[in-house]
């Protein structure tokens, strides 16, 4: 038989989802009554937006009209243009069509990421994170076995806590790259101009690389919060940025993002030369990615457009008005809650110091609510459960009713 990659092995157990999905299953084998309410999984649940769908069947007409074989290796001009135009020449940041890398998803870009850094690179990520920035370094031979706490052998975790407001700050060693994600999934906590500029003053005085997740973007309020980490003053000497149209404009399905590294981030060959990033992914993309189809790609330039941006912002303002709810409505229960301000995520601390994973199964049988356990992000996330806002208002209501019934105080 063939040898296998070893380091898949060192995976914990089942990915978080299929493991929330069986038990989700078997509770409803066992009460087929019961009428569940998911707020579990981040993804959405509108229906894509009107201009978005006749962006989408005007250009399928094109494509009977004309070949649109493979499309320009980083993506069609008339969306980098819209990109660099609405998400950072409108915040005072200047980015170049060739800096902008179009994807089919920032879950594929931050795995993929990885790939053009040395196999010995060190690496930080707050603690709880997305899955996918540690579990694809451990398929990449990264790391060490997981510890009993969860906690992979060569990777830096900096423990996201309630006195750090959710948001670490740079670790005191040296690392080569670091994970950010704001606003944060799984957290909903958003980082300040002052939390980016404290992390981007460390990656240039150690002359690291900043991986930054900014899926959520669309979901700050605060117009003086930032929304790339680029408005960071040299931020463009260390950083990567990732933006998804999955969350803001409901692409889940669809399947578009991309990826920003500007020219002035470099790397370090082994006999010490100086080799832009951009240049290096350039070369990754072309490589392994043949380009998002066309007619995507001319639905993700009509999120852009006047009626696209009004109508996916009233989306994401009723997701908000969910994250609203669950705030004030599991607060006013009496549970300790974060996040939701920014971002379609809450954080709240399990009751009766209950474990992640028996609070998901006390919640589901006593309230048929499904949300997330903390623990399945990372050591940190233990004791902690993420509550998701992507769902109808009448379900949210019902859901927190239900889950004040059964554990409020
Ligand atoms: C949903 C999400 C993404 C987006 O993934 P896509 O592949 O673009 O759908 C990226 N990062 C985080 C943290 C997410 O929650």
């Amino acid at each position: 038989m063939t040898l296998i990659n070893d380091h898949y092995q060192k995976l914990q157990a089942g990915y978080l989802f299929p493991e929330i999905g069986r038990r989700v299953s078997a509770f409803q084998q066992e009460n087929p009554d019961a009428a569940v309410i998911k707020l579990g999984i981040g993804d959405v649940t509108l229906p894509l937006a009107p201009a978005i769908t006749e962006a989408l069947h005007a250009a399928v007409d094109e494509t009977g009209e004309a070949a649109y074989g493979y499309g320009p290796e980083n993506g069609y001009p008339f969306l980098k243009e819209a990109i660099a135009q609405h998400d950072y020449a409108s915040r005072g940041v200047e980015i170049a069509l060739d800096e902008i890398f179009v994807s089919d998803g920032s879950k594929q870009d931050s795995g993929n990421v990885q790939e053009i850094f040395d196999i010995g690179s060190t690496l930080c990520v707050t603690d709880p994170s997305y899955p996918v920035y540690v579990d694809t370094n451990v398929m990449a031979g990264r790391t060490g076995g997981a510890s009993a706490s969860g906690h992979y052998e060569g990777i830096v975790y900096l423990p996201a806590t309630e006195a750090n407001a959710f948001m670490p700050g740079p670790p005191e060693e040296r690392v080569d790259l670091a994970y950010l994600c704001s606003p944060n999934n799984p957290t909903g906590a958003v980082a300040t101009r002052e939390n980016l500029s404290q992390w981007v003053e460390w990656a240039r005085r150690n002359e690291a690389t900043i991986l930054f997740d900014a899926a959520y973007d669309a979901f700050i309020q605060d117009a003086s919060l930032p929304h790339s980490i680029f408005e960071i003053e040299g931020a463009a000497e260390c950083a990567i940025e990732m933006r998804s149209f999955s969350k803001r404009a409901g692409f889940t399905g669809t399947r578009c993002a991309y990826m920003a590294i500007p020219k002035t981030v470099m790397g370090r060959s082994a006999s010490g030369e100086a080799v832009s990033l951009n240049t290096l992914w350039s070369r990754r993309h072309s490589t392994k990615f043949n380009e998002v189809p066309y007619i995507i790609q001319k639905a993700a330039a009509a999120v852009f457009s006047p009626e696209g941006a009004a109508q996916t912002g009233e989306q994401v303002a009723y997701y908000m008005e969910n994250a609203r709810r669950i705030r004030q409505g599991l607060g006013d229960a009496g549970f300790a809650v974060f996040g939701g301000e920014h971002a379609p995520y809450i954080w709240m601390r399990t009751p009766g110091d209950l474990s992640s994973w028996d609070f998901f199964d006390q919640l589901l049988q006593r309230s048929h609510v499904v949300g997330t356990p903390g623990s399945g992000f990372g050591p940190a996330g233990e004791g902690f459960f993420r509550i998701s806002a992507f769902n109808s208002h009448e379900n949210v209501d019902e859901a927190i009713e239900r889950i004040s019934k059964g554990f409020g105080s």
